[in-house]
């Protein structure tokens, strides 16, 4: 059995209690080098065999995987964050299906949450923003023109951009003659949850400059939208006085 697993955005203790039980009992761990904590490892059984991805090719690790099966071991696949969001895991669970190898998912925080942790920011505010656009720029991994950031950006909704940190240049051109205004707000949030997490807020029209000037090329998440500073919104509805829900029954305006 393989267990493809959200190992977090990077402090240790950003693991589901599912995602840790899994390494703990885990006979072979197959953990993305690059971005995952180390220390996550730290829990792993003994005699377990750990292998770093980054090393390695799609081959290799689906070998690695095919190995331990005819052994009958358990593996953990250790993807960072969120598995789901830019994890290349497709690939590896299609050539599992075809090999009759039986795998499942555990999810993690994704980045994407993490940052926001940082920034003690809520992606979408009533009456600013009601839709997060993840996204990414082109880069050797092509993005489908119909997906483009200067398409995106017309609809001025909160953006959370991977893998672009080395790209700003590109990037602040696309936003800004997408439809953002150069003095929207933005961030830069490096490493968000490692003991060595920085963040940066600037403008759409500072982010290539933000970047250089404290030199961060990657593992940043670029986050653009109103709702970084924005103090204009509306107050939920959930939680207001007269709005009635199926667990609370709202008072009549005065
Ligand atoms: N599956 C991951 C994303 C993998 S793609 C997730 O859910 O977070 C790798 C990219 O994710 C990096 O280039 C960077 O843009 C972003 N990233 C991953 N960890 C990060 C962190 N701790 N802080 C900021 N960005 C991070």
């Amino acid at each position: 059995m393989i267990h493809f697993v959200g190992a977090g955005p990077g402090a240790e203790d950003l693991i589901t209690v599912r995602g840790k039980r899994l390494i703990e009992e885990a006979d072979v761990i197959i953990y993305a080098g690059s971005l995952v904590n180390p220390e996550l490892l730290r829990r792993a059984k003994e005699n377990c065999k750990i292998y770093n991805s980054a090393c390695m090719t799609l081959e290799e690790v689906i070998q690695a995987m095919e190995q331990a099966e005819e052994k009958e071991l358990t593996t953990v696949r250790l993807h960072t964050g969120d598995p789901s969001i830019y994890g290349a895991v497709r690939e590896q669970m299609d050539i599992l299906e075809k090999r009759n190898i039986a795998y499942d998912s555990c999810p993690g925080v994704s980045s994407l949450c993490g940052a926001a942790s940082v920034l003690n920011l809520e992606y979408t505010l009533p009456e600013v923003s009601q839709s997060v656009i993840i996204t990414r720029a082109e880069g050797r991994t092509a993005v489908p023109e119909r997906e483009s950031i200067r398409a995106f950006a017309a609809h001025e909704a909160t953006m959370v951009l991977f893998l672009s940190a080395g790209l700003l240049k590109a990037v602040e051109k696309q936003l800004i003659e997408g439809g953002y205004a150069p003095d929207t707000p933005a961030a830069v949030v490096y490493k968000a949850t490692w003991p060595e997490e920085k963040f940066f807020l600037c403008t759409v029209g500072t982010l290539f400059e933000t970047a250089q000037k404290y030199q961060i090329t990657k593992t940043a998440l670029i986050i653009v939208g109103e709702v970084l500073s924005c103090r204009n919104y509306e107050r939920s509805r959930l939680y207001h006085p007269e709005f009635t829900t199926e667990y609370r029954k709202g008072k009549e305006k005065q």
